[in-house]
């Protein structure tokens, strides 16, 4: 299976939504699918891109992230990555051992946000997630050595 969705069906998919596809999203979504990985930083399209300026490379990672094109990912040394997001609202698993990411849905955060307002006054206009910890397959490796 492809690490990532071809650039041709993001396209598509975006001009379905009636989403603009401008010339510097187009390069920015070409250089994130001109990458092996399934992830890449802000630095991976700035290098495959040096005649796009870095304010115009960040503007259009924030836009397609919040077209859901992208999704983004806190790895535990701070780093961050970018993703190519397969499904809407999501977190993410990340492996300390062997760095796999996988996706997680279904976080149920209503109550707790119910809450705040209440307590706080504030207004909650999204949240952000990633849990870290050892992977299944890691988690039975571990048992197996011991
Ligand atoms: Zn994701
Ligand atoms: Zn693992
Ligand atoms: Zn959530």
């Amino acid at each position: 299976m492809a690490k990532h969705p071809s650039l041709a069906a993001v396209v598509q998919r975006l001009e379905d939504r009636g989403l603009r596809v401008t010339a510097p999203r187009l390069s920015v979504l070409a250089a994130a699918a001109a990458g092996a990985e399934d992830q890449f930083s802000a630095e991976d399209i700035e290098s495959r891109l040096p005649q796009v300026g870095r304010a115009t490379i960040f503007r259009t990672l924030k836009l397609l992230v919040e077209m859901d094109v992208f999704c983004r990912v806190l790895l535990d040394d701070g780093n961050l990555r970018y993703r190519w997001s397969r499904r809407g609202h999501h977190h993410h698993l990340i492996c300390d051992s062997c760095g796999a990411i996988e996706d997680f849905t279904g976080c149920d955060v209503t109550t707790l946000m119910q809450d705040l307002a209440r307590r706080t006054g504030f207004t909650a206009r999204g949240h952000w997630l990633e849990v870290y910890g050892r992977c299944a397959a890691c988690h039975s490796r571990a048992a197996v050595s011991q």
